[in-house]
């Protein structure tokens, strides 16, 4: 994949490392109503979800944006949005925000070969590749809104 002139608009998809994961949850107990409490558990649901999201999408462009929740709650602070940092709304906007950044987005899917999207170390081949779709949970929720984002830079990252 190489970088075209033609500016192109993705999705920006929340997620939390498995330390913010924790404290996520500790901080909006209601996030496990609709997340599996354990992180990998967690991860295989996103990948499912986005999964879903991709196939519905007719020319998707999808970016992985890692999240944090201090980081959540202050940029909740400070947006003018009136955003609920428990909600989801709030997490696809500061997902598109660090999106524009690029600094904390992988897109997605990563190469078979390629690392995970979650950090776990594996290829995703190995690792998220294989979730399938329909991962069982009671209330599906869409990840985000339509929240559109211009790609980052790809200088960080996923090795090529
Ligand atoms: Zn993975």
């Amino acid at each position: 994949m190489s970088s075209t002139g033609a500016p192109r608009l993705g999705h920006a998809l929340a997620w939390f490392p498995a330390e913010e994961w924790t404290l996520a949850v500790q901080t909006w107990p209601d996030l496990t109503e609709e997340m599996p409490t354990e992180h990998a558990d967690y991860v295989a649901e996103v990948e499912a979800r986005t999964k879903r999201l991709h196939r519905t999408m007719s020319r998707p462009l999808l970016f992985m944006v890692s999240i944090d929740v201090a980081g959540l709650q202050s940029f909740c602070a400070d947006s003018e949005l009136g955003l609920d940092a428990g909600s989801g709304a709030a997490r696809a906007h500061y997902a598109a925000s660090l999106a524009r950044t690029g600094t904390t987005a992988a897109s997605w899917p990563p190469g078979r070969n390629d690392l995970c999207w979650c950090r776990s170390g594996r290829k995703y081949k190995r690792c998220c590749g294989p979730v399938p779709e329909a991962v069982a949970t009671p209330a599906p929720t869409p990840l985000a809104p339509d929240t559109m984002v211009d790609p980052p830079d790809e200088s960080e990252g996923q090795p090529q």
